[in-house]
């Protein structure tokens, strides 16, 4: 079944309407037609251009204002290097008049057939040619290529494009691939008090008495998904940095919408922006590629930030705070900063050739901006946050029987949503860590400027990265990059630690993939640093490459029995290791004497993976939490402490031994939250865990306290905060529901917290609420995608699994749905804060179940249900067992 015409009219209502009905295909002849001008973008669409078309540009115009629909006319240049049909991709609104080479083609909206544009080969001539399309496109909060978002305090309409992966066919008719790159010039008309940004700088404005035309340089080369306008009365902060050395300075701007201005940082974003694009132009040994630079803090938007050239989109959520900031918060901000920045190269100026690469792009821009992290903040312990933020995420899909290879075969654009996940966010960049020390950072950072050099503006493959690498580093990578590019999964090691009369006999690690039935047998190629760690003496730290199954570590052999052993010191290897037992003996009751901070989080981190091995019983981990909290000092590690110890504790331990801890572990958080000797970030760890476990009487009287007033436990309580107070409240029953989130709603009137008021709403455990609300998602066409993700939490409270278990198999049923008409991240997000839910043997028959039922499932599909099943199967496995 096609679902994706149901949609359109939900979303767009009655414009819908206005459609013209889809007329018989007129495709190009051959007998791939139907691969060819079928829905989306198919990899044989891409390759035939690829030969067909050279040197595209597009004129664009496009008017947009405060109503549902944007209306426009593009002229598309090219050069035809062979004869034949060309297909244009359009699944807009409407196609109206066109033009081809200067002559009149009233066949235009004939000639499409809802997805493509096939200009018929008589019209085509040899060398350049142009066509001109009039056309209309949406304009909503959900579903269409340009967003719309409302500011609730001053009633302002702003709009921003976000065309990735594939609705860049949905602005406009276009060559929708990332390898056919092309020169924008684009002409928006707005209301007269809007400002508008894109990836060219301005250029000219016309004014009238009801409108302004933004007029904007052309563009350097640009692939279709990166092209970028925003439009609406923003506020603008300039300032001119010189990012290249000796270079002149490049106007940067922050735009921000007007109500929420004066809160925005600006000189401390655009400052940091300007040195990262400093930083990357010294380490890639090419200086920014792009005219200018801006950045724009976008309301509801559904990412944390897109990397469009010139014109970086970045959440505005995440980047401006209504409550103090922690440190992680802090960090995470810079961290997509970096990310998004280390884009204009990786990504922007040198581009995969299909999305099947999208991992060059998302892993690069991570490993990057942990690179300059660790440069330009020594302090911060970058890689530290790197593991803390990328290994686990990494893990937690690559260990499943869902998971995919780095590289991703893709047959159609229309699928590549499902190529974003933590195996190219989280895994991607790991591997690049494992790569850069296996062959040394010189080396590397040779290959890497060389390969930038080789494609400038243009596109490449993963293959032609490591080509360069390997020349540069004097080593074949070709064996390499099918075990980790090709392969599936991901290597588990255990440590096997032999000793007599004080010495170490024997160190064994032993290699084997986490789920053999993906990944097949042998080992991965793998370079580790193996430390011996000693209390009374200096650690010993031994490099090591695993080549087989099974490892001995000859330099280990005659030295001191160790403390403990752990075999991915300094985080280069990409692996789950679960330590030995005498190493988990000595860390149970000392892991807190361990100076290192960066060490410390590995092994919490190992010892969670017991957890979730059914290894190390939930009950003696927390316990194990609850002595080390007191005493940890390092911020993130204490937040990355307390989640675990809450998802010990809420999650995998079952309900007695859950009940039995709770007063305990809340005496412990209140404690935390209260430890004024504690930072900020870490007594706000405590406190965020402490409102989201509260249960029992005390602590839900606790609660409604800290609400009638303007404190918690000695720290300031703002509105996020004060939400998710009231959420928890409404999730444990108050019969007071309405009256909680009215009186909130008096004391937060904007846009934040309508959406926080939306999202307590959906922790009520009422059967009647929940059903309005799941249906509301998908009818309202006034929801921001965005606010339908962050209610998914707490409509799947666990504590109300009986009442949520009856939406999972519904839940299942929109997948195809939710994979052709939501945003990259949707699909990922509504399967684990639906699945995530759930920590019964009953939600795990229903799924079971589903897919059995389903056998002609889409794989990409059945991998994202099976990625998030695991964590369940986990859990239900670990509460049974404990
Ligand atoms: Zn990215």
């Amino acid at each position: 079944m096609n679902a994706s015409l149901l949609p359109a009219v939900a979303a767009f209502g009655a414009l819908a309407l206005l459609c013209p009905p889809a007329p018989a295909q007129s495709a190009p002849a051959g007998p791939s037609a139907a691969a060819v001008t079928g829905p989306g973008v198919s990899a044989e669409l891409a390759a035939r251009r690829r030969s067909q078309i050279r040197d595209v540009r597009y004129d664009l115009a496009l008017t947009v204002g405060v109503g549902d629909t944007a209306s426009g006319t593009v002229t598309v240049h090219f050069t035809a290097v062979r004869p034949g049909a060309v297909v244009l991709d359009f699944r807009g609104l409407q196609l109206g008049g066109g033009r081809v080479n200067g002559t009149r083609w009233p066949d235009a909206a004939g000639a499409w057939n809802r997805h493509h544009v096939t200009v018929p080969a008589s019209l085509v001539k040899p060398g350049r040619n142009a066509v001109t399309l009039d056309f209309a496109t949406p304009i909503a909060n959900a579903g269409a290529a340009i967003i719309r978002a409302r500011d609730a305090a001053d009633s302002s309409t702003y709009l921003y494009t976000l065309l990735v992966p594939s609705d860049a066919n949905l602005l406009f008719p276009c060559f929708d691939q990332p390898d056919l790159k092309a020169r924008v010039t684009l002409h928006l008309t707005t209301p007269p008090s809007w400002r508008a940004l894109a990836n060219g700088a301005a250029a000219a404005r016309d004014s009238s008495a009801t409108s302004v035309t933004h007029h904007f340089v052309a563009t350097r080369p640009l692939s279709t998904y990166l092209i970028a306008f925003a439009a609406g009365p923003w506020t603008v902060t300039t300032r001119h940095e010189v990012i290249a050395p000796n270079g002149a300075p490049v106007p940067t701007s922050l735009f921000v919408r007007a109500s929420r201005a004066t809160e925005a940082e600006s000189d401390t974003l655009l400052a940091m922006n300007a040195r990262a694009l400093r930083w990357l132009g010294r380490y890639f040994g090419v200086p920014y590629a792009f005219d200018k630079y801006d950045a724009l803090l976008a309301p509801a938007f559904p990412f944390g930030g897109m990397e469009h050239p010139g014109a970086v989109f970045y959440n505005e959520e995440s980047f401006i705070y209504r409550e103090r900031p922690t440190t992680s918060q802090l960090l995470g901000r810079q961290a997509t900063t970096f990310h998004e920045v280390a884009h204009q190269w990786f990504g922007d100026y040198v581009t995969m050739q299909w999305f099947d690469d999208l991992w060059l792009k998302e892993g690069f821009a991570t490993f990057m901006a942990a690179r300059m992290q660790a440069d330009l903040e020594p302090s911060s312990n970058a890689w530290k946050t790197f593991y803390l933020r990328n290994k686990p995420v990494a893990y937690g899909t690559d260990a499943t029987a869902g998971t995919t290879p780095v590289w991703q075969r893709l047959a159609n654009l229309d699928q590549a949503k499902s190529n974003y996940g933590p195996i190219v966010y989280n895994k991607a960049p790991s591997v690049l860590r494992q790569l850069e020390y296996l062959v040394g950072p010189t080396a590397f950072q040779r290959g890497v400027q060389q390969f930038l050099g080789t494609h400038a503006y243009g596109n490449a493959t993963w293959q032609a990265l490591l080509q360069a690498i390997g020349a540069a580093s004097g080593r074949d990578l070709r064996s390499w990059g099918t075990q980790w590019m090709l392969r599936p999964g991901m290597p588990v090691i255990t440590q096997h630690l032999e000793t007599a009369n004080g010495r170490i006999t024997r160190l064994r690690l032993v290699q084997r993939p986490a789920q053999p039935s993906v990944s097949g047998a042998g080992a991965w190629p793998l370079k580790v640093q193996v430390r011996l760690h000693y209390a009374d003496r200096p650690p010993v730290s031994i490099p090591v490459e695993l080549r087989g199954d099974t490892t001995i570590i000859a330099a280990a052999a005659g030295r001191p029995q160790p403390a403990f052993v752990f075999a991915n010191e300094g985080d280069y290897g990409y692996a789950i290791v679960l330590p030995d037992s005498a190493s988990v003996a000595w860390l149970e009751s000392r892991v807190s004497e361990v100076q290192d901070d960066f060490l410390r989080a590995m092994l919490w981190g190992s010892l969670w993976d017991l957890v979730r091995e059914g290894e190390l019983a939930p009950g003696r981990f927390a316990r194990m939490a609850m002595q080390a909290l007191p005493r940890e000092r390092d911020e993130q590690l204490a937040g990355s402490l307390v989640g675990r110890l809450n998802a010990a504790v809420s999650r995998y331990a079952a309900e007695p031994v859950r009940d039995a801890l709770l007063p305990e572990v809340e005496r412990l958080l209140l404690r935390g939250a209260q430890d004024t000797s504690a930072t900020y970030g870490s007594r706000k760890a405590h406190l965020d865990s402490y409102v989201s476990l509260a249960r029992r009487e005390g602590a839900l009287r606790q609660l409604r306290g800290w609400l009638a007033g303007d404190s918690a436990a000695g720290l300031p309580l703002r509105a996020p905060t004060r939400w998710a107070i009231v959420t928890t409240l409404i999730a444990r029953g108050a019969a007071d529901r309405d009256a909680l989130i009215a009186a909130e709603r008096r004391r937060d009137n904007t846009t934040e917290g309508q959406r926080q008021a939306f999202v307590a709403g959906a922790a009520a455990p009422d059967s009647a609420t929940k059903q309005r609300l799941f249906d509301r998602w998908f009818r309202d066409a006034s929801l921001n995608e965005e606010w339908v993700t962050s209610s998914l939490r707490a409509f799947h409270d666990p504590d109300q699994q009986r009442l949520s278990r009856r939406f999972l198999t519904a839940a299942l049923d929109t997948l195809p749905w939710i994979q052709q008409n939501r945003r990259i991240f949707f699909l990922g997000s509504w399967l684990s804060g639906t699945i995530g839910g759930q920590t019964e043997r009953a939600a795990l028959t229903i799924i079971d179940a589903w897919l059995a039922a389903h056998p002609s499932l889409a794989p990409d599909l059945r991998q994202k249900v099976l990625q998030s099943r695991d964590d369940l199967e986990r859990t239900v496995r670990v509460r049974e067992r404990y």
